[in-house]
């Protein structure tokens, strides 16, 4: 499977992924544009859409491509979503045809309460609910439910491609190294981090292990997420409430 992060809007990606006879499909293509031009590019063919949630970067394009090429489209059952004509939801199997493909569907619920992800093939495609070293906002989910959908991230394959919707990475670094200051792989990632946007390239995707080893949304069990909210004032916190600590303090980071 050949794929690859198209560039759309301020810092969206698209991921574009297509088999050896350029049979390909997109997920959240929030521009029509840039991807025509990527399929153009290649002489491939777009045969389906995946799409993880209703915000219009994620959205965008959809009316033009389904006006252009003969596409499935998949989506949650929510209404704000339009057009679809595959309405999935958690636990569901999507059966591509063409690339020849298998993902499981999950229901991810924090960033907006109907976002879903798609898993297979090696692949997550998680939209705007995991980032590198960061996760999503909380515009309509709990930090319990947020949280409970990054802990079902956690449990998939460690060498999965993490193919999320935003080159937010190096931001999220900066946030993550005021929680986290000693975490070498977080350090790491930090310096291979600078060193690919310096060279103009994506810093995605990146393997789940890595995730887990760097990104704090994913380290509410570490002691050295512990240490941090500690020094909060939030002596005792559950987990959700270090989950809830971290993602305010980030809400208004600025740095
Ligand atoms: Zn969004
Ligand atoms: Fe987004």
């Amino acid at each position: 499977m050949h794929w690859v992060p198209v560039a759309a809007l301020s810092d969206n990606y698209i991921w574009l992924v297509a088999d050896d006879e350029g049979n390909a499909f997109v997920v959240d293509p929030g521009e029509a544009a840039p991807v025509e031009a990527a399929l153009a590019e290649r002489g491939w063919t777009l045969r389906a859409i995946l799409l993880t949630h209703h915000h219009n970067d994620h959205i965008g394009g959809v009316s033009d491509l389904v006006r252009n090429h003969d596409v499935e489209v998949y989506a949650s059952g929510d209404p704000r979503i339009q057009p679809k004509n595959q309405i999935v939801g958690d636990g569901d199997v999507i059966t591509l045809d063409a690339p020849k493909a298998t993902f499981k569907v999950m229901a991810v619920p924090g960033h907006t309460l109907t976002h879903i992800a798609y898993t297979g093939e090696g692949f997550l495609f998680c939209g705007d609910t995991l980032f590198s070293v960061g996760c999503g906002r909380l515009f309509e989910g709990t930090p319990e439910q947020m949280l409970a959908s990054l802990d079902r991230f956690a449990d998939l394959p460690p060498e999965t491609l993490v193919c999320c919707a935003h080159e937010y990475t190096a931001a999220n670094i900066r946030f993550a190294l005021t929680v986290d200051p000693d975490n070498a792989e977080l350090r790491r990632r930090s310096d291979e981090v600078a060193r690919l946007r310096a060279e103009g390239k994506p810093s995605v995707p990146s393997r789940l292990a890595d995730e887990c080893a760097s990104n704090p949304f994913l380290r509410v069990d570490s002691k050295a997420i512990a240490r941090w909210v500690n020094a909060q004032g939030q002596d005792h916190a559950t987990r959700t409430e270090r989950f809830g600590a971290l993602r305010r303090a980030k809400d208004t980071f600025t740095a």
